[in-house]
């Protein structure tokens, strides 16, 4: 029997162990905190967004970072084989607004408790509170490397014929999620690309932000252009906080945000109007209330706590009468309406990040498989490898089908 040794109890670790021990594989899952699925615990904000119910077509336009190396893993196991996994386990799904697939208890711990109850009854191994603290390897007569086991913080080194490497990435560190997977693939020297916070909120120049901090934009075009190029264009829901902006169209634009350069996020206040009928309107709120001052006139236009901010980036004052608004102030508060931009300064650190970007280079790993090339005996599953995807329940899946292929194909081979 093939003795598989996996690093890592998270969802990708997880998923690994149930498909190589019912590939017939002897499987131990080790895991360093004293319990499984820690960052699955904080998933959809303690709901987790298991995965999505679009057809899986569809989530390679939701992957950010090399979707084409996810083809097989997508196919080899999908969003609807989890929700069976997880039903037949006594944890059934219901969609969601954006076709979000959450359990119908609105707890993540029944998803770990799902998981946990089939690993048991595969015979899975698990080692918790234990810490992998390097892989051994050997080279063949062609200094050809493969791995023979595992160095763990108990001193032991048990053999193992194959290693699956589930280690995630660095973003919520607390979590466990600490990069360690990293350190193991340089050491073997593996390609790994630099890791950056993604979906992460955004940092931003000045105090505009922290005066408006706590409003909530709806409805609102975001657009962020790196050195003048649009990186990202969007629509949706925006916050803004003591240090700049978040929400959920922040956060997928941060995802694009990965050069250094001069980056600014530009709000269209008004996306189902175009300047001309925005002009319009302007022209009829300014008629109908010729006395009132400017700041009660853009009022009708913008949330309250936007008004003091948005007034002081116009040339002319806030106070002044409707009536004396000319069609050059018009014009420039509309185009201040359909363009308000905000010069980002950088990206909120790992700790606040929903997903790492980078990690192990997939070049180096097979797609069929989860191979390593260059370490026979290899594989990675999950956030560890260079791979990630929008909000949505797509960055589970991911977890979810390569950590299913990598335990199948460790098992087979
Ligand atoms: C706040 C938050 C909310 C999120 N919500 C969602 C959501 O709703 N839907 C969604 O699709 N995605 C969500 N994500 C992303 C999702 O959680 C990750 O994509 C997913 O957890 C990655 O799974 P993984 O198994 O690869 O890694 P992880 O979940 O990070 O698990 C890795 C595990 O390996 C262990 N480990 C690391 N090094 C060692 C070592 N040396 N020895 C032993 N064990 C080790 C860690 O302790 C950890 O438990 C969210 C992320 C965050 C931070």
């Amino acid at each position: 029997m093939k003795k598989i040794w996996i690093i890592g109890g998270g969802p990708a670790g997880m998923m690994a162990a149930i498909s190589a021990s019912e590939a017939g594989a002897e499987v131990t899952l080790v895991e360093k905190n004293e319990k499984l699925g820690k960052k699955l615990y904080i998933t959809g904000k303690g709901r987790c967004n298991v995965t999505n119910a679009a057809p899986m077509e569809d989530f390679f336009g939701e992957v950010v970072s090399n979707p084409k190396f996810l083809f097989s893993a997508f196919r080899a196991f999908t969003n609807e084989d989890m929700k069976r996994v997880l039903e037949e386990e006594g944890c059934p799904l219901k969609e969601e607004r954006g076709a979000r697939y959450f359990p119908v208890s609105d707890r993540s711990s029944d998803v770990t408790a799902a998981l946990q109850r089939r690993m048991k009854r595969d015979g899975v191994r698990i080692r918790l509170n234990t810490e992998v603290k390097e892989l051994l390897t050997e080279e063949d007569p062609e200094g050809k490397k493969r791995v023979t086991g595992l160095r763990l913080s108990d001193g032991s080194t048990p053999a193992a014929d194959a290693v699956i490497l589930a280690t995630g990435g660095c973003s919520y560190p607390s979590t466990g999620s600490t990069g360690d997977g990293y350190a193991f693939a340089k050491k073997l020297d593996l390609q790994v690309t630099e890791p950056v916070p993604s979906l992460v909120p955004l940092e931003c120049k000045g105090d505009e932000c922290r005066k408006m901090q706590g409003l909530a934009l709806k409805n609102v075009g975001f657009r962020l252009e790196l050195d003048g190029k649009t990186r990202y264009d969007g629509f949706g829901e925006m916050l803004f906080t003591h240090f700049g902006i978040s929400g959920p169209l922040v956060l997928t634009a941060s995802c694009y945000y990965n050069k250094p350069g001069k980056a600014v996020g530009i709000i269209d206040l008004k996306p189902a109007l175009t300047p001309e009928e925005l002009d319009k309107r302007l022209l009829r709120d300014l008629a109908e209330q010729p006395k009132k001052q400017w700041k009660n006139v853009c009022g009708g236009l913008l949330p309250s706590g936007m008004i003091p901010v948005f007034c002081a980036r116009l040339s002319f004052s806030e106070e002044r009468r409707a009536c004396d608004i000319t069609g050059a102030m018009r014009e420039e508060a509309v185009s201040l309406l359909k363009a308000f931009p905000l010069e980002i300064t950088g990206k909120r650190p790992f700790a606040e990040a929903i997903i790492t970007q980078g990690g192990l280079g997939v070049k180096g790993f097979s797609p069929s498989t989860m191979e390593c090339k260059q370490v026979a005996g290899l594989y990675a599953a999950g956030e560890v490898l260079d791979l990630d995807a929008h909000t949505g329940g797509f960055n589970l899946q991911i977890a979810w089908s390569t950590g299913f292929l990598a335990g199948k194909s460790a098992a087979a081979e």
